[in-house]
């Protein structure tokens, strides 16, 4: 039988997830008129952001298998204003020091986080709605992407569906 030890070697190590909000946890649809009733409205700053109800149980798991950082343009407002209607504590937060409104600043600021996770033998999964748009050539090579506005319908939010399987066989709180 062939040594699996690479392997276990590396999925001893916490993986890093870089999570972003928009289009990921708060469901666009909903922005766009979409039934909500299967979801949390949170009223932040005259936005609403939709969280749906199976979401706070996907972070919580999340956070207890991963070292997540929110990657997202909300920067530390997600702690602020979204972790507690998740359930979770506030999480480091991937920032340019720029309050742009875009998210082309993200691979450049979350880069050195992502080279130095998979130096250590972490694997980095980037959780957005990249809607087909991977930034691999901005990325180490490496990292690994969930883009929950991939294919026809780019409207979409995180599933457990969409998270890669291989995260399933993770237990909670193992050292990095
Ligand atoms: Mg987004």
């Amino acid at each position: 039988m062939r040594s699996t030890s690479k392997f276990h070697n590396n999925s001893s190590r916490r993986p890093v997830v870089l999570l972003d909000v928009d289009g990921v946890i708060n469901d666009l649809k909903c922005l766009w008129g979409a039934p909500a009733d299967d979801h949390v409205v949170v009223r932040s700053n005259g936005y609403k952001v939709y969280v749906p109800r199976y979401m706070p149980a996907l972070v919580q798991w999340l956070c207890s298998v991963a070292d997540v950082h929110w990657c997202t343009t909300w920067r530390d407002r997600a702690n602020l204003e979204i972790a507690r209607h998740l359930g979770i504590d506030p999480l480091p937060v991937v920032d340019d020091g720029t309050n742009d409104r875009h998210v082309d600043w993200k691979a450049a600021a979350a880069y050195s986080l992502a080279e130095s996770a998979l130096a250590a033998g972490r694997r980095v999964v980037w959780i957005e709605d990249f809607g087909d748009r991977l930034p691999v050539h901005e990325m180490p090579r490496g990292v690994e992407y969930v883009d929950t506005a991939s294919g026809s319908d780019p409207l979409q939010v995180l599933t457990a569906e969409m998270i890669p399987d291989w995260m399933f066989g993770l237990s909670s709180g193992e050292a990095a």
